[in-house]
């Protein structure tokens, strides 16, 4: 009898995510909002961020996309997310496990930490830049 495939693809309804405070990777339900990682028992949020208006906040976290809105401004001690998207302004720390977009006229100012970055015509960076340094999973 021949062993069964290990091949399986995993269903549709499932995703894998890393966590941002571990960085083990993991299966969550695509519909999930936020899981607990089953690895250091953090909570995590999984849905997109939008930024529209003015906030401020301690912390901003989430393994999806945060985008800053061109009316937005997100200021806080650090961004930890799995994307970002300013056409707004941010203050505070960025780490990104997904590239930054940053758009004509954006402004950053605070430290970069993201594997690709791309940056409009005009945009305002203030700030320490590291690209392309996270480790592959
Ligand atoms: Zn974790």
């Amino acid at each position: 009898m021949p062993a069964a495939s290990t091949n399986v693809p995993p269903p549709d309804d499932r995703l894998t995510i890393v966590c941002l405070h571990c960085d083990k990777p993991q299966e969550v339900g695509r519909k999930a909002m936020s899981i607990t990682c089953k690895f250091c028992s953090k909570s995590l949020k999984l849905e997109d961020i939008p930024i529209k208006d003015y906030q401020a906040r301690r912390v901003i976290e989430t393994v999806g996309v945060v985008t800053v809105d061109k009316k937005g401004s997100a200021i806080t001690d650090r961004i930890n997310c799995g994307g970002l998207i300013v056409r707004g302004k941010v203050k505070g720390n960025v780490k990104s496990r997904g590239p930054v977009f940053v758009g004509p006229e954006a402004e950053i100012k605070g430290d970069v930490i993201a594997p690709a970055i791309a940056i409009g015509a005009g945009a305002v960076l203030e700030g320490r830049y590291e690209i392309g340094k996270l480790n592959p999973q």
